[in-house]
């Protein structure tokens, strides 16, 4: 029975992953993932059951097209194999006799974070409409973990999501601003800005994560109500915001007794916390405005009048990056996450060192790293902190 579910999954993910060839090539397109039936691009023929066997048909066609013999890419079957891979392992992992519905939103996150990934490769873009939703189900789906699982509860995913998200955009905030050569930022979104972030961030080293999460809100309810953003110039934010910092790490506080953990939780999820809601928000408007025929996307910055967005400035973290992150946070907890970002940074560097060496681009999108670093940490993260705490002799 055990075996023959493994396969089963696996044979599933196999065709996932051919699903997600599909996606990830049509997505970034603006073409519909259901229609048309796949065709060669080589002479058009419209590809029948027996050409979309996932590995199979590839190997026995010797990856070429049936027909006029163009050459097709060895990245489908490898996608194919790598989703089948991925589900037989999970299926494995997670029994269902042990655990029962456990696996599934596995599966879903599982898929949703490779085809992120493979997007991000091509395109260095991470679709709204993929990262947002994964956070959803990476938070609302702990609900059908089984305790015994060792996944996080639904607090726990929430709690990582927000981390997650809260690392990334301090990041991308505080290499902004020495980007920017310490200038304060052009971006004047309203209602729902980046000011929201700052003022959370900043809140949060103050006074821990309710403070932070109060904070943010009344920044953004003043904004609505004042009808323009309610702002505090960036720099003096975080210049507050790194001497509060400062002082904790010192073991003092500057208000009401929150230790060093709290007030880098709090900060941390109060940022992460209204960058993800600022993300829904626009991404909610953005398809609002195109309707639900879809259509041309209007930036939101234009939508709301800005004079300019972020996308004018450079920036140190994509935002795409963010809403990865958070994902990968839901499905990891804040520690594992913290371990994956780690080892995503880590080979992240050596590939990039490498693939200058070598000559390629100077640019290297981080959400495939992340993505790979998340995944690694969640199946050798344990005995990766043991081995580490072994090497300190702790
Ligand atoms: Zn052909």
């Amino acid at each position: 029975m055990t075996a023959a579910w493994i396969a089963l999954v696996a044979i599933v993910g196999s065709l996932i992953g051919s699903f997600a060839n599909v996606v990830v090539y049509r997505w970034p397109r603006g073409q519909s993932v259901v229609r048309p039936r796949s065709r060669c691009p080589g002479c058009g023929r419209t590809l029948s059951p027996l050409d979309l066997l996932p590995v199979l048909s590839w190997l026995a066609l010797r990856g070429r097209c049936r027909t006029c013999g163009a050459r097709i890419s060895g990245r489908y079957p490898a996608v194919e194999a790598g989703f089948a891979v991925a589900f037989g392992v999970l299926a494995w992992a997670y029994p269902i006799e042990a655990f029962g519905l456990t696996v599934l939103p596995l599966l879903v996150l599982v898929s949703m974070l490779g085809m992120a990934a493979l997007i991000d490769l091509d395109t260095y873009l991470l679709p709204d409409g993929l990262t947002l939703p994964a956070i959803a189900v990476g938070i609302v789906g702990a609900w059908a973990y089984d305790p015994a699982a060792g996944l996080p509860t639904p607090a726990e995913a929430a709690v990582g999501a927000a981390i997650a998200a809260g690392v990334l955009v301090l990041i991308n905030r505080l290499g902004g601003l020495v980007l920017r050569r310490l200038r304060d930022t052009e971006e004047r979104l309203w209602p729902f800005s980046l000011d929201a972030v700052n003022v959370a961030a900043l809140a949060g080293m103050l006074g821990g994560r309710w403070w932070a999460l109060a904070a943010g809100l009344a920044q953004v309810a003043l904004s609505a109500l004042a009808r323009r953003p309610v702002r505090l110039p960036e720099p003096w934010v975080y210049a507050l915001w790194l001497t509060a910092l400062i002082v904790a790490l010192g073991g003092w506080t500057l208000t009401w007794g929150v230790d060093l953990i709290e007030a880098l939780a709090g900060s941390l999820i109060g940022a992460g916390t209204f960058a993800l809601l600022g993300a829904a928000w626009w991404w909610l408007a953005d398809l609002r405005a195109a309707g639900p025929a879809g259509g041309t996307r209007i930036p939101p910055a234009e939508e709301a009048g800005a004079p300019e967005d972020d996308e004018g400035e450079p920036v140190a973290m994509g935002f795409g990056d963010v809403k990865l992150a958070a994902v990968l946070g839901a499905l990891l907890g804040t520690t594992g996450f913290l371990v994956g970002l780690l080892l995503a940074v880590v080979i992240g560097a050596v590939v990039g060192v490498a693939q200058r060496a070598l000559g390629g681009s100077r640019f290297v999108p981080f959400g495939p790293f992340l993505v790979v670093g998340g995944l690694l940490a969640w199946a050798f993260g344990d005995a990766l902190i043991a081995w580490y705490l072994n090497l300190l002799g702790v």
